[in-house]
């Protein structure tokens, strides 16, 4: 079972997968004053940078599941990088559907609700896990400017207009499926080169390593198209957040 390569390809060197910068996650577990013991649950984990740096740095402990073998491997490492294997578990699998066997402090998909079917499955999905009283974490895109036409939307590479909302409608849709919003921190044109940018290095070195490749055409052509179709688009209309909820 694995995510498609390209993916694998891409962000093999990523070790936050979304806009967040280290001192972005560092803020949002500051925000959600995290006590020592706590246990987080995070769906899409990948290469688990958010559950290491918050057991190495509150000491709290969790369990990250996610599709990627390699993104999964790299998790481990990290946390035994970071001297807090003991407190970490990584699982390799889909994560659609799990529910966790003792009930969580925090419940996280960060940048993967497409794994409960959007946001309302997710954060059901999620408060099937969620002790009372705990903190429910999704990391979701917004439009900081709403597109002037399905073209620019298809740009961000969204499907269109609609899969996104303005951060004061996101808000309020939380609201709306019965959450209150008690925190969050927003990614900045800054985390997006990072998560973007980052990409063009690891393919141009990709490519130099695997001419041959049968998804050398395909890396060549994003390496050529993405800068100039990132700034066009993506850096100008998408924003990114995590925002903490708790239900009603
Ligand atoms: N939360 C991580 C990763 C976000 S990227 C971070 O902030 O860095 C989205 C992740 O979801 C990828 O690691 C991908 O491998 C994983 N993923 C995609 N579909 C999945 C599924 N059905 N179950 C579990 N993980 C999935």
């Amino acid at each position: 079972m694995d995510i498609p390569r390209i993916f694998n390809i891409t962000k093999s060197a990523h070790r936050i997968h979304n806009p967040f910068t280290p001192e972005k996650f560092a803020t949002l577990g500051t925000a959600l004053r995290l006590q020592s013991g706590a246990h987080v649950l995070d769906l899409g984990s990948g290469s688990g940078e958010m559950l290491c740096t918050w057991a190495r740095d509150h000491g709290i402990s969790g369990t990250g599941i996610d599709m990627s073998p390699l993104f999964t491997e790299q998790a481990k490492r990290r946390a035994e990088e970071l001297g807090v294997a003991d407190h970490l578990t990584f699982i390799h699998n889909d994560a659609a559907g799990y529910v966790a066997d003792e009930k969580v402090d925090v419940a996280a998909c960060v940048g993967a609700t497409w794994i409960g079917g959007g946001i309302a499955g997710t954060i059901e999905l999620l408060k099937q896990s969620l002790r009372s009283g705990g903190i429910l974490l999704i990391g979701e895109p917004f439009w900081r400017q709403l597109p002037p036409t399905e073209e620019v939307a298809k740009g961000c590479l969204a499907h269109a207009i609609a899969d996104f909302l303005l951060l004061p409608d996101l808000l309020a849709s939380f609201g709306h499926l019965g959450c209150d919003v008690v925190e969050m921190v927003l990614a900045n044109q800054d985390g997006w080169d990072r998560y973007e940018a980052a990409k063009w290095l690891t393919m141009r070195r990709w490519l130099a390593a695997n001419p041959d490749d049968e998804l050398a055409p395909e890396v060549r052509a994003q390496l050529t198209a993405e800068p100039v179709r990132y700034a066009t688009y993506t850096r100008e209309y998408l924003g990114w957040g995590v925002f903490a909820l708790m239900p009603r």
